[in-house]
Order: C-alpha cells, then structure tokens, then sequence
C-alpha cells in the first residue's frame, strides 16, 4: 500500500444482509487473499488504483443530501484491513456525524484474534467471510498459508468479545466434502454458541467472475444439485430468515443519485452487477423476477420505481 485508504468505489447498494441493506459500502483496493474467483481482483492486485480522500472529506461525501438513504455503512474490499491506520482515523468521524448508523466491517477473516477482538469492539457488525476449510484449498486457490485455522480463530475471538458477526460461507463448486460441509458445521455450533449474535449466511450463488472465468475448477456455477446438497447442511429446524422489526431509513430524496456502477457480460451470456445501486434494482428484477417478492423486505421500496438509468462505470472505477 502506498498510502492507506485508497477507495476504487463508493455509494449505497442493496447487496449486504437484510440487517444491514440498503448499505452505504466503501470499496477500499488491496487485499491480503488473492482468490482466484475475485470479482475485483484488479482493485486487489493493484491497490494504487482508485482515489483517496481525506477521511473528513469521505464523511462529508456520504452525508450529502445526493446520498440515497442508506442504513449502515460497510468498509469493504479487498479487505479493509489492509487499511488500518485510515480506519483509525475514519471511524470515529463516521461515529460523530452518523451516530444512530450501524458500522460494519467486511472482512475475509484472515486476521490476528487480538485485532478481530478489537475490531469487534469498534464496530457494530463484523461481516466476516470463511472461504476455506481445507488448508490445501486455500493455498492453491488463494495463494495463501494458514488462512482456515486463522479465520475460525477470528471469528471466535470476535465471538469472544461480545461482537456481532455476520458469517458469510461461499459454497464453490466441488468444494462441497473439504470446505463447506465442515465450515458450515463449525458456523452452525458458533451460533448456537453465541446465543443470536452470529448470523449464517450460507451462500450458494456462486457465480465465475474475474480470473474465475474459463478456469477449469472455479470457470461453473454450482450445479442444482450442488445447491440443494448445500442447503442440506444446515441444521435441522434451521429458520429462514424473517423480516424482524428494522429502523426505517427515510424516502429517498428527490436529489438522490445512484453513482455509476459495472455490469459484466459474460460471453456465455451470464449478467454479473458487482454494484446493486437503486438504479440497478429493476435491471435486477426483470433478469431475475423471482427476486421482486424479497424487494419487499426493503423499508423503502422508492428506488424500484424511481429509479434512474445506469451509467457505465469508467474503467477506472471498475
Ligand atoms: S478475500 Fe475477497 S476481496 Fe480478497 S481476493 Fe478473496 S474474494 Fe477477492
């Protein structure tokens, strides 16, 4: 890092959990993982990208009135870690001019337990990914050594210091027998552990982006039956997630802008939205209708019909 706090993109998407969407998601380069199914791995491999602000000049930024209106703020990556000493900085800002807005941090996990327990502390949800079981897989696919011990050690400890997690478990094609079965047995037990400050987010819609694309291993989409096998790990009497009782987060303004954002066309056709702004919302819903009921659970329902048309994202800003 040259200099920590380098954003490649910003605005306030519908892609974080029920908890915490709409979000306000930072997009912070560089990362300590380099997964072969990255979806940004250009943000990742080149964290000299993107733009960098003051941190008092990124909260003035977000509050905008152009600003849709957004429930909590996620520092998102590549994994923000990376950018301590900018957080440092950013956080309590955040926390004097938003202080009735959740804080997240998104992270891969792959931290000391002293640091997660800090950071569990800090901020009011830790969204935290476990990609690998296998410490076979995680070297070969990620390039990394001792990530799965270290990431359930990361996730305990922010369990330990009374923090609220977020445990996203990406189920990858093949991976079903080395990764997911015994990751999700693991989450499972942490949350019941935890007593309702850990939420399971079993993820089956893999989908092959970046230098995933064409590879041999990770170029597919989970099959059906890999999906249904998947969903079969979970607890039995397990519940889906219902709607509970959530703060609203206000009309979206007549001003509100959407900033612009990528879609990624695959040349067998597949529509990937790395961006969910508001104005992507009815692109989303007329390739996936299916997906109009779950809208529904979003307080604020404006930006499916004033929504305004997408621009492509220069190439900078991915
Ligand atoms: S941890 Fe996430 S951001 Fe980092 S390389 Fe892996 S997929 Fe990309």
């Amino acid at each position: 890092m040259d200099r920590p706090g380098r954003l490649y993109w910003w605005g306030v998407t519908m892609l974080e959990e029920y908890e915490l969407a709409p979000t306000c998601e930072l997009w912070f380069t560089g990362c300590s993982l380099r997964c072969r199914f990255c979806t940004v791995p250009e943000a990742v491999e080149r964290p000299t990208q993107g733009t960098w602000m003051p941190p008092e000049a990124l909260v003035a930024a977000i509050t905008a009135p152009t600003v849709p209106p957004f429930r909590a703020v996620s520092m998102v990556g590549g994994d923000p870690t990376v950018h301590r000493p900018y957080l440092d900085r950013l956080v309590p800002l955040l926390r004097r001019a938003l202080p009735d807005t959740a804080l997240a941090l998104n992270t891969n996990l792959f931290l000391p337990p002293g640091l997660a327990a800090c950071d569990a502390r800090t901020y009011d949800w830790i969204v935290g990914d476990v990609h690998f079981w296998a410490e076979g897989c995680a070297a070969r696919i990620a390039g990394v050594a001792g990530y799965p011990a270290a990431a359930v050690a990361a996730a305990e400890a922010v369990v330990a210091a009374g923090g609220r997690l977020v445990l996203r478990v990406l189920v990858l094609p093949g991976h079903h027998a080395c990764c997911a079965a015994p990751t999700v047995a693991w989450a499972a037990d942490l949350a019941r552990r935890a007593e309702g400050r850990v939420l399971v987010h079993l993820m089956t819609h893999y989908a092959p982006a970046g230098r995933a694309r064409g590879d041999a291993e990770l170029g597919r989409w989970l099959s059906a039956e890999e999906q249904e096998r998947a969903r079969g790990l979970l607890p039995a009497g397990c519940p889906a997630p219902a709607p509970g009782p959530l703060p609203g987060v206000g009309p979206r303004s007549e001003r509100a802008v959407d900033p612009p954002a990528s879609v990624e066309i695959g040349a067998d056709g597949s529509v990937l939205l790395p961006f969910v702004t508001g104005a992507l919302l009815p692109l989303a819903v007329s390739l996936r209708p299916e997906l109009a009921p779950r809208l529904a659970l979003l307080d604020d329902p404006a930006p499916t019909v004033s929504a305004r048309p997408a621009t492509p994202a220069p190439a900078s800003r991915r």
